[in-house]
């Protein structure tokens, strides 16, 4: 008997996942994951990604077992692994979700596209996210969001299986090229991705608001779902639906968690808004998103700060530990992963790019929409925001007063007294000595000095944007890219008639 085959992709769940629920409509499935060798050798890639992804499809495999089935791990290229897949037993349909992945996901997409045509099979594909495919237009993505995020979900009652060789236990091996695997970072699998929705919705969500900014807070008072929303093991749909359910719940006295859990819901329609750029533009990977930009640091590329960087040796505390917590854990909040893009790109005067693809490795939930996206945001170069530079320093005074957060995670700052906490290398010698701590060694020197490089690098990046063709071209992105501030009157996305990043300052 034919049969559909079902490919997981970043979408590592059963629940709400329109390609098996589709597919087993149809009739027998066969589900593959196919570890691509290309593809775990990209730059962009690391241990962390692939040992999350292996967790999350052991929990897949563990699920489809109590159903009758299993995962079969494949390695090879695609569409060499259709093929043999093919000649072992023809199936009818190919079924898979949309991805919106980096160069190499968009090239073998293509390739697999043309093996499908080749042999006359249909290749269906379903959007994950609220993200559109072949979008002509800005002005009604919002609705399609609204109308994705409020479908009912996608739920395979009935599961049949092709019955071909006999199963194998789960096993799949790590390319062993790959580096990177923080000790202390999130585990994969839908059941974890489920507790730390629940746990969220029902008590951390409460210091949402007020609460994600500061390294020391955000841990706990941040989803923490970016890493399973990533690897799709749990769908944005789910996770919109049930915050929503959870917002209709609360007491009108609410008002704190309200506003969290609505701040909260901002952040998921991002998530797609950002997704859509890359969707829409594909070459913002690798190419300034408004090309009057170009040139502006490709030149002068300093390695030794880039160096500096990423060892977490550049000097200013609240940066060198941001970058050890994130090299530990594999996660950081939003407000310090944009502090290291500042500080990479205006005083340390970086290419967003070679920055870029290393944060990728170092993000457990590196999502290439977002990541890309955010880089250039950041980094000033889509020529469409607001220049945002974070001072490091001011950072620190305003998110970790105490010291808390540097000393956790540079031991050498516990012994540095609080008065010279927020700029330890202006600490005299005598001060050094009874600390026991020598600056150069212990603790590094600023590698730079903040105020001049950063004065230097506002005055490079406006000069250029006050540039005339640039002032002319940035119309064409605008109507590319940014969002749109007017809602609709049907719109559910928020009660107070403004755009989500209006409410919280943002223009995107
Ligand atoms: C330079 C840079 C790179 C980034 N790269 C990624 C990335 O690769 N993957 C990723 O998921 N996020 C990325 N972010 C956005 C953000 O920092 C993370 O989504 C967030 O820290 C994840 O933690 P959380 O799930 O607890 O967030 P929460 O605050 O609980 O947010 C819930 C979800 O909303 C989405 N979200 C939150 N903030 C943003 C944002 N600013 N833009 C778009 N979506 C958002 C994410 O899916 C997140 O999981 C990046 C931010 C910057 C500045």
């Amino acid at each position: 008997m034919t049969y559909n085959l079902v490919w997981f992709k970043r979408d590592l769940r059963w629940q709400d996942h329109a390609a098996l629920a589709q597919a087993a409509q149809r009739g027998p499935v066969r589900c593959i994951y196919v570890v691509e060798p290309q593809l775990w050798l990209q730059a962009d890639a690391a241990l962390q990604h692939f040992e999350f992804v292996r967790e999350s499809l052991a929990a897949l495999d563990q699920h489809l077992r109590t159903r009758g089935g299993y995962i079969e791990i494949h390695t090879g290229e695609l569409p060499d692994v259709l093929s043999r897949l093919w000649q072992e037993a023809p199936f009818s349909g190919l079924y898979s979700h949309e991805e919106t992945g980096n160069e190499f996901t968009y090239a073998r997409d293509l390739k697999v596209g043309a093996w499908c045509r080749a042999h006359g099979i249909a290749w269906k594909e379903f959007a994950q996210f609220g993200v559109v495919r072949g979008l002509k237009n800005r002005d009604l993505w919002q609705a399609a969001w609204e109308k994705h995020m409020a479908s009912p979900v996608h739920n395979a009652e009935t599961l049949r299986f092709w019955q071909g060789p006999l199963s194998a236990p789960f096993t799949m091996s790590a390319p062993v090229h790959l580096r990177h695997n923080p000790p202390l970072r999130q585990r994969g699998g839908r059941p974890l991705a489920i507790d730390t929705l629940q746990g969220f919705l029902s008590a951390r969500s409460l210091g949402y608001r007020g609460g994600i900014s500061s390294p020391l807070t955000a841990p706990d008072a941040c989803s923490r779902l970016s890493a399973y929303l990533a690897w799709g093991c749990i769908s944005m749909r789910e996770v919109v639906q049930q915050t929503r359910a959870q917002l209709a719940q609360l007491p009108p006295q609410a008002s704190k968690h309200r506003a969290s859990l609505t701040a909260f819901i901002s952040r998921l329609y991002w998530h797609c808004h950002f997704i859509q750029k890359l969707e829409s533009e594909p070459s913002i990977e690798w190419q300034n998103m408004h090309r009057g930009y170009d040139g502006l640091r490709e030149q002068d590329f300093n390695q030794a700060y880039f160096s500096a960087l990423q060892s977490g040796r550049t000097g200013w505390p609240m940066v060198d530990a941001c970058v050890t917590m994130l090299r530990e854990t594999g996660w950081l909040n939003f407000r310090m992963r944009a502090m290291l893009v500042s500080v990479a790109a205006y005083p340390l005067w970086l290419h967003w790019r070679a920055v870029g693809q290393w944060l990728a490795t170092q993000f457990l939930d590196y999502e290439p929409g977002i990541h890309w996206s955010q880089m250039q945001m950041q980094s000033g170069t889509t020529g469409i925001n607001t220049t945002r530079v974070y001072n490091p320093v001011k950072q620190a005074q305003d998110h970790d007063p105490h010291g808390t957060f540097v000393r956790r995670w540079l031991p050498a700052m516990r012994s540095v007294p609080d008065s010279w906490l927020l700029e330890p290398w202006l600490m005299p010698s005598s001060v050094q000595a009874s600390a026991g701590v020598t600056m150069g060694k212990d603790l590094a020197i600023p590698v730079v000095d903040l105020a001049a490089a950063t004065r230097d690098a506002k005055q490079r990046l406006h000069a250029r944007r006050q540039h005339p063709e640039v002032k002319a071209a940035k119309k064409a992105v605008v109507d590319k890219h940014a969002s749109r501030k007017q809602l609709g009157s049907s719109s559910k996305l928020n009660t107070q008639q403004t755009t989500p990043q209006q409410q919280l300052g943002f223009d995107f």
